[in-house]
């Protein structure tokens, strides 16, 4: 029996064209790509496609948006056997963190796809991400199910987690890169995938959330950097602080930085420790510069991405838990967004 695929158009460059007045490009219609892609009716999979209302360039991502998605998902989950997102590559591996959270316990994959240039134009590279795209996510195991079980984004010949994954150039193919956590799979003449490195299927049926509470703040430190911004972002009614601090997690350790931060932990606001070095992870201990920041009771983030970190902190603010249980959950891989 062929898989049946759900193809979900957001928006992104992959399905855009250029305004002739301005010559900007402009999102365009679901219709569009599947001209331009005439090879999708020969695919050995049944796809069905749904597009956003109205497509988005992916710099206008909202929550609210986020939670249409999820539910997209969730309303045809026990319908399909996979689904590939359409989106475009700025704000994609924001998307892919968020949906990872909200789509809790998946047994189908959830594929993340764009472009960085049009489907129309002659050098795209829209074809043989989205035909990859959807041939993973019809892949199956000798038992029938499916072989990835998680959100995901393919791009360039390779399969990463979506949560592991940020977009690293604006000009190359292979746009996006993940430092910290080894590739799913990578396409050559063969399809190598990484079985060891995929997040186990999902027992029983999908857990969905929709509650986010996106009142958070991340502020990168910089030589010369005035306390009194994190005073000013907290009388600003934020409710948890994601600091992007210097190599492996340090930061200034005079008085008044270190008072500025004492501030926000005594006034209940979870702050995470993320560094602004993309490879690596943070290491509280290893340098007076981060002991301190351990001392003040600041979580450290390790190895997430800063994408994880803002959707992870979004998603569990949302979920109305206290500071202590946040920096506890915040150390914990939920969806193999962090190494333990
Ligand atoms: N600005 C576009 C977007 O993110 C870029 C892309 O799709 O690659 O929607």
């Amino acid at each position: 029996m062929s898989r049946k695929i759900l193809l979900i158009y957001t928006g992104g460059t992959i399905g855009m064209a250029k305004n002739p007045e301005t010559g900007s490009l402009v999102p365009f219609d679901l219709d569009h790509i599947s001209k331009a892609i005439p090879e999708l009716t020969l695919l050995p999979c049944q796809i069905h496609t749904i597009s956003f209302e109205e497509p988005i360039d992916s710099s206008n991502m909202t929550p609210t948006l986020w939670v249409e998605l999820a539910l997209m998902i969730r309303n045809n989950y026990d319908l399909y056997d996979g689904f590939v997102v359409m989106h475009g590559s700025d704000t994609m591996a924001y998307t892919a963190s968020m949906m990872s959270f909200l789509l809790d316990n998946l047994s189908k994959p959830v594929i993340f796809t764009g472009s960085q240039l049009p489907v129309g134009v002659l050098r795209t590279d829209a074809k043989e991400n989205l035909i990859s795209s959807i041939e993973l996510a019809s892949l199956t195991n000798q038992d029938g199910s499916a072989v990835i079980t998680e959100v995901a984004i393919y791009f360039e010949y390779k399969l990463y987690r979506g949560n592991r994954t940020f977009k690293n150039s604006s000009s190359n193919f292979e746009a996006f890169y993940s430092p910290n956590y080894p590739d799913l799979a990578e396409l050559g003449v063969e399809m190598k995938i990484n079985t060891e490195a995929l997040w186990p299927r999902g027992n029983g049926p999908l857990r969905f959330h929709q509650s986010i509470n996106s009142n958070i703040a991340v502020i990168p430190l910089f030589p010369g950097f005035n306390e009194n911004i994190i005073y000013k972002t907290l009388e600003a009614g934020t409710q948890g602080l994601i600091l992007r601090t210097f190599g492996a997690g340090n930061a200034p350790n005079n008085f008044a930085f270190t008072e500025s931060l004492k501030h926000c932990i005594d006034s209940g606001i979870p702050v995470i420790n993320v560094s602004q070095c993309r490879m690596g992870s943070v290491n509280q201990n290893k340098y007076a510069a981060g002991r301190h920041l351990q001392d003040l009771g600041i979580t450290s983030g390790k190895d997430s991405t800063i994408e994880a970190a803002i959707t992870k902190m979004m998603f569990l603010l949302g979920q109305n838990l206290g500071s202590i249980e946040i920096a506890n959950l915040f150390g914990k891989s939920l969806r193999g967004e962090i190494s333990e």
